[in-house]
């Protein structure tokens, strides 16, 4: 329900899905990653063979799907799409990859989240292209061996760090995707408004990026909502003031910080003057779990410069009394 959450929410798929890429150069930024994608595909149709396999590791929203649907479109190849969590079994496994057909490309989200006898079935698919699959149980199980079609598998993952090696190694390439600037979020919200027909100040653009912390898809949420503030207020022309008076409604300040980042800010300098305060203790003075204060409100506030976590406690550290208004203290 947060605006501001990377993760996808049902009502994010429609439009996703109509503002997506379709071409290595239409997706924005990512310079390093485009580039050696580009190449990793230009060897593939020169050998006329599969690309390797593509490992993408990031936080949510940074276009690791839209990259996955972008390697099949360059490819000329069907992609099929599942995902860590929906494979348990390796059965689960057998049965999506010994239907590819040559040359497919498959995506598996949240790759790390795969159970542990399908990634180690996925090992040998990705490098031999062949599985062993077992039918019967105890010692009358035998193990029947499927070759299976040339594919490419296009991993993703929010946690490089909980891949297993051997799953790591068997990558031909490895892209890590980093949060965006706000020049390129801008371009990412101006390709969206040409899409969705909208027109907006580069000013305009600029109050929206500014807020969307680093990732396209709460770029393009905001845009959304700004498109609907607009509507109702029958605004033709979003100007940097129109942006930020729809976003501030949502309260979405002009950090990217929607009120229980704020609140966290608000009681670490006025409860306890700044800190350092234990966690748990700082939870309880806003109002929230433990949990939520520390896996949704303090990244970003930490990543901003916002807050810092050190052996005592967190901290706010100047820019956060900057942030809201506020004199940092003279220590
Ligand atoms: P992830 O799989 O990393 O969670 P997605 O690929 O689903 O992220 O991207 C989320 C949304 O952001 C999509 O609608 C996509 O169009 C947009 N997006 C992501 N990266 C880019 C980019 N580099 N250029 C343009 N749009 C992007």
């Amino acid at each position: 329900e947060r605006l501001v959450d990377a993760e996808v929410e049902p009502e994010d798929k429609a439009i996703e899905a109509a503002l997506r890429p379709k071409a290595l150069d239409d997706f924005v930024g990512q310079k390093r990653v485009r580039q050696q994608l580009s190449l990793v595909l230009e060897a593939s149709k020169l050998r006329g063979k599969s690309a390797d396999h593509v490992l993408l590791s990031g936080p949510p929203g940074l276009g690791k799907t839209t990259l996955a649907m972008i390697i099949a479109e360059e490819m000329g190849s069907p992609l099929r799409i599942s995902s860590g969590p929906a494979i348990q079994h390796s059965g689960d496994l057998a049965a999506i990859l010994s239907s590819l057909t040559p040359g497919e490309v498959l995506f598996l989200d949240e790759i790390h989240r795969m159970s542990r006898p399908a990634e180690e079935m996925l090992y040998m698919a990705m490098e031999d292209f062949r599985v062993d699959i077992v039918v019967g149980k105890g010692a009358g199980a035998t193990s029947i061996p499927l070759e299976l079609p040339s594919f490419t598998l296009v991993g993703a993952t929010t946690r490089a760090g909980l891949l297993p090696g051997p799953l790591r190694d068997r990558f031909g390439f490895t892209g890590h995707l980093e949060f965006y600037d706000v020049d390129e979020l801008e371009l990412v919200l101006r390709r969206s408004a040409g899409l969705l027909d909208l027109k907006i100040t580069t000013e305009g653009f600029h109050e929206i990026a500014s807020r969307s912390r680093g990732t396209p898809r709460i770029a393009n949420r905001l845009l959304r909502r700004v498109r609907d503030w607009a509507l109702v207020h029958s605004v033709d022309d979003i100007d940097a003031r129109a942006a930020a008076t729809a976003l501030d409604m949502y309260e979405v300040d002009s950090k990217g910080l929607d009120r229980l980042d704020r609140s966290v800010l608000e009681s670490l300098i006025h409860k306890f003057g700044g800190g350092p305060v234990g966690l748990s203790t700082l939870a309880i003075a806003v109002g929230e779990e433990t949990e939520t204060v520390e896996t949704v409100a303090e990244p970003y506030l930490v990543r901003e410069g916002l807050m810092g976590r050190t052996p005592r406690g967190r901290v706010a550290l100047p820019s956060a009394w900057v942030h809201l208004d506020l004199e940092p203290p003279e220590s």
